[in-house]
């Protein structure tokens, strides 16, 4: 991927999945011996993805998940009783007017409808 960026690839780059794919971990970072922060190169080239529409809809389902209860990925039935089993504090549910205004801020609208404008197929 590194090597699409130094050719000047964007488009190819931009169109494809392995941007979406970091989880910030850092991991590379700590390793790397040039202390190259990949992530962070990953974010701005996901801002340019994302300005041209091509956001994958998985994360846009999530997205709008979000913009409804707080929460990406709803917590299971299973996963309350585990959390009573191991005795662990109960979820304390999001403040949905925050997560709104946040979302309002930063104009998600804005995205979203981008995304379904001028994205590719993997948008909605
Ligand atoms: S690119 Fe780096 S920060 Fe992203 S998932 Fe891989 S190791 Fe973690």
């Amino acid at each position: 991927m590194l090597e699409t960026v130094i050719l000047g690839k964007y488009d190819e780059i931009l169109s494809s999945e392995l941007v979406w794919l970091c989880t910030s971990c850092q991991s590379c970072l700590e390793r790397c011996p040039q202390r190259i922060e990949v992530s962070e190169l990953l974010v701005e080239l996901r801002n340019l993805a994302a300005e041209k529409g091509r956001i994958p809809k998985l994360l846009l389902e999530r997205a709008g998940r979000i913009a409804e209860t707080g929460q990406s990925t709803p917590v299971s039935r299973a996963g309350l009783i585990w959390r009573e089993k191991l005795n662990l504090s109960p979820i304390i549910p999001a403040n949905v007017d925050e997560v709104r205004a946040i979302l309002e801020a930063t104009n998600f609208a804005g995205w979203t409808e981008r995304a379904r404008t001028k994205g590719n197929d993997r948008a909605v």
